[in-house]
């Protein structure tokens, strides 16, 4: 439409602010909850509106967006009331806003959301005599097994497109026992911005923050992740029983830790709120010594589930061969039939990493990943198309491909082998002078291939009797030190 005037034209530029409509609901979030909307007038300059609305008994996180027509010059800031106390006030800094027990936006009090009247603060410290601006504040609830509030909450993906994303899966800061040197070279509770800045530096795409027994570092996650907009970080804990460590890797919520009493009684228990917080489990350093000499260190919990798993932790800081590593444990496992993900961590307790401990990002584990979100992270390791990088060296790569006739398969994957050979496609990059190992249900096979070039594509066939059950390709260095652990490619013979 073609204006006529500049009175005209002047109208049709506010015709078209008014009716740009507030957006939508985001894509895959459930329609919210509680829908408010109303109208800021001339006559509310300078003064506070409230909107209030009923927030229903269990809700464990709420999620608020909040938009407006801001023709005319219109400024609406905003706040929420729980029915207790003030829960926060951002201004118009931010229009997006969650509120849960562990965490919150910056600007609002985390804690419990607790039933009835809450009211929508809104401060007009600008609307022009005889204007109008329509506002709409959707809110979201996770109640029970729902998490819409979540979804709602949850940012886009770091980056788009599938790939291989590298990672460390545990960690410790401040809310655990994780420390380093303060300005005055004192050792303090290390503040988790000083251990995600040490992944940033290692060129991580994403990281666990695995704390013992707590979510508490979730509100910092909140704080943190707008700035670090390149680096995925996702809340973990390291549920740290009297029968060893399990992590469980990107929950909404705690976790109660307390296995073996009428809390979590079994580890079937535990299994099932892991599962209900939107967690994987990964036993952690399961190989390590237990009793005295390391209280609760390896893993003896009776009656674990393992079909209920996704991970073992096989590559735990420098404890990548040896007693102490977790290979015996995850290789037995395997051969009971379980397709367990294997994956590293660094543990690391200090982004300093003083000599003899391991910094972060060393091991590595490295996800092939449809894009950089955390739900995209946590299928990844679900599908085991997973290497771990036992150095964190960035640029080393292990691809696996295995073939029986017309079949194809990834790490991870299942291939039926009815008759014939089984083919490996590996291709291996970053690591010339190593040779590749192929294992058969945890053993290694006698011959191995040397890797003689920076981006070396091997391929190497397999009898029938060295393929069913599953095979893995492991990339050692010229001395036989493991350099990068593939995961299994599962081989049904029957
Ligand atoms: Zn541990
Ligand atoms: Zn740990």
């Amino acid at each position: 439409m073609a204006a006529a005037s500049p009175l005209a034209a002047a109208l049709v530029a506010a015709t078209a602010l008014a009716a740009t409509p507030a957006a939508a609901t985001p894509q895959g979030v459930a329609a919210p909850d509680v829908v408010l909307t109303g109208d800021i007038t001339g006559q509310d300059h300078q003064t506070y509106r409230e909107a209030p609305f009923t927030v229903p008994a269990g809700v464990t996180r709420l999620t608020l967006r909040f938009d407006y027509d801001k023709g005319a010059h219109t400024v609406i800031d905003l706040g929420l009331l729980d029915p207790e106390r003030f829960r926060g006030w951002s201004g118009g800094s931010k229009s997006l806003v969650t509120i849960a027990p562990s965490d919150a936006t910056p600007s609002y009090l985390p804690g419990p959301v607790v039933a009835g009247r809450w009211r929508l603060l809104m401060g007009v410290p600008n609307a022009r005599p005889g204007s109008s601006s329509h506002y709409t504040a959707r809110i979201w609830f996770d109640r029970g097994d729902g998490h819409a509030a979540t979804d709602a909450a949850t940012p886009p993906p770091l980056r788009t497109g599938e790939g291989w994303y590298r990672g460390d899966l545990h960690m410790h800061g401040a809310h655990s026992d994780g420390s380093c040197a303060s300005q005055s070279g004192v050792k303090v509770p290390c503040p988790t911005f000083r251990t995600v800045e040490a992944a940033a530096a290692a060129g991580l795409d994403f990281i666990a923050l695995s704390d013992h027994n707590t979510a508490s570092q979730m509100d910092d996650i909140r704080e943190l992740q707008p700035w670090f907009d390149k680096l995925l970080l996702m809340p973990a804990t390291e549920i740290t029983t009297f029968h060893g460590h399990i992590q469980a890797i990107g929950l909404r919520r705690f976790v109660d830790f307390r296995l073996g009493t009428p809390h979590v009684p079994t580890m079937g228990a535990l299994a099932d709120d892991a599962a209900k917080a939107g967690a994987i489990l990964s036993i952690n350093h399961a190989d390590l010594p237990s009793g005295e000499l390391c209280m609760g260190c390896g893993w003896t919990a009776p009656g674990t589930p393992y079909d209920r798993l996704t991970a073992i932790e096989v590559v735990n800081a420098k404890n990548a061969e040896g007693p102490l590593s977790g290979f015996a444990f995850w290789y037995a496992r395997l051969n009971e039939g379980h397709h367990l993900t294997g994956i590293g961590g660094s543990d690391s307790h200090d982004p300093d990493a003083p000599d003899g401990r391991a910094p972060v990002g060393r091991p590595t584990t490295v996800v092939h990943a449809r894009e950089l979100s955390q739900e995209a992270i946590l299928d990844g390791i679900r599908s085991g198309d997973v290497f771990i990088d036992v150095e964190g060296k960035p640029g080393r790569l292990l691809e696996v491909e295995a073939e029986a006739g017309t079949a194809h398969a990834p790490m991870g994957g299942t291939l039926t082998l009815k008759e014939g050979a089984l083919t490996l496609d590996i291709h291996a990059a970053g690591v010339a002078g190593g040779v590749v190992e192929v294992v058969h249900k945890g053993q290694p096979l006698p011959e191995t291939t040397p890797i003689a070039s920076a981006d070396a594509r091997t391929r190497v066939t397999l009898r029938r009797e060295q393929a069913c059950g599953w095979v893995a390709v492991n990339i050692r260095d010229g001395k036989g030190a493991p350099l990068l652990v593939g995961n299994p490619v599962y081989v049904d013979c029957r």
